[in-house]
């Protein structure tokens, strides 16, 4: 469903990914892991093109992101794709339910009341119906991150993409978010996370991706990973967990 196929992206001279060649398939969880700068944000911000690439291709659906596109069939595509960051950016002007009807009304003209209905019961299943009415700043982070991730699943995407979406959150926040995202797992959601919340990647993922220095060194089943990873920089990045 997505697919990386000899992808290369520089910023300037530094090589953020090389070579990258992997497969999300539909349905699947795949928890991209790594150290610090080694490319994830920028490998997972080539899907919705947030990161143009110099050269390879990324599909999505079988459709070439990178391909021309016009402005529209771009935000058509985008708005196919869920994308929860580490910083929630909600409108802050408005309440979390008009955060989750907005994009529906707005980019596929759903009509008000039917916009409602979906935003109040994705707020339920997010656990937040009792906050439909706050805004923002009356929330917590981990509450304002559920209402991110309502706010994306609103228009209905086939794949989420996640930018390490708990690790600005204080640790007792952590968990309601994670269990967020084991209930769409669960309901066959496909999806590519980067964190670096290793019981979750042990748990949920389908596959593990290890990245270093911009290139996806590894992919494997989470048991075969963790529990005898095949790179050298893999078994030192997952011994310096411990
Ligand atoms: P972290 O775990 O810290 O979030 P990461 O694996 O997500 O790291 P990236 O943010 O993808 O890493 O960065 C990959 C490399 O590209 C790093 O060397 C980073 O400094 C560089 N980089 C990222 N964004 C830019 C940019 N806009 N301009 C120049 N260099 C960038
Ligand atoms: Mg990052």
């Amino acid at each position: 469903m997505i697919e990386f196929v000899a992808v290369h992206k520089f910023f300037g001279s530094l090589a953020a990914l090389t070579d990258v060649n992997a497969e999300v398939n539909r349905g699947e969880v795949v928890v991209v892991c790594g150290p610090s700068g080694s490319g994830k944000s920028t490998l997972i911000r080539t899907v919705n093109r947030l990161e143009e690439i110099q050269s390879g291709s990324v599909l999505f659906e079988g459709k070439d992101v990178h391909a021309k596109l016009g402005g529209t069939a771009l935000n058509r595509l985008r708005s196919r794709i869920g994308f929860v960051f580490q910083s929630f950016n909600l409108f802050p002007h408005l309440s979390a339910l008009d955060n989750v009807m907005l994009s529906p009304m707005k980019v596929n003209g759903v009509r008000r009341s039917d916009a409602r209905e979906t935003a109040l019961r994705l707020l339920d299943r997010v656990g937040l119906s009792a906050k439909a009415q706050n805004y923002p700043a009356q929330l917590s982070g981990g509450q304002q991150q559920r209402v991110a991730i309502a706010r994306a699943l609103a228009m209905e995407p086939p794949a989420m993409l996640f930018d390490e979406p708990t690790s600005a959150l204080d640790p007792e926040m952590v968990g309601e978010v994670l269990s967020v995202m084991r209930g769409l797992a669960r309901d066959g959601m496909t999806m590519m996370c980067v964190t670096h919340e290793m019981n979750f990647a042990r748990d949920v993922a389908d596959r593990v991706w290890f990245m270093d220095a911009g290139r996806v060194l590894e992919t494997g089943a989470p048991v075969d990973f963790f529990r005898s990873p095949q790179h050298p920089r893999a078994q030192r990045f997952l011994s310096d967990l411990h």
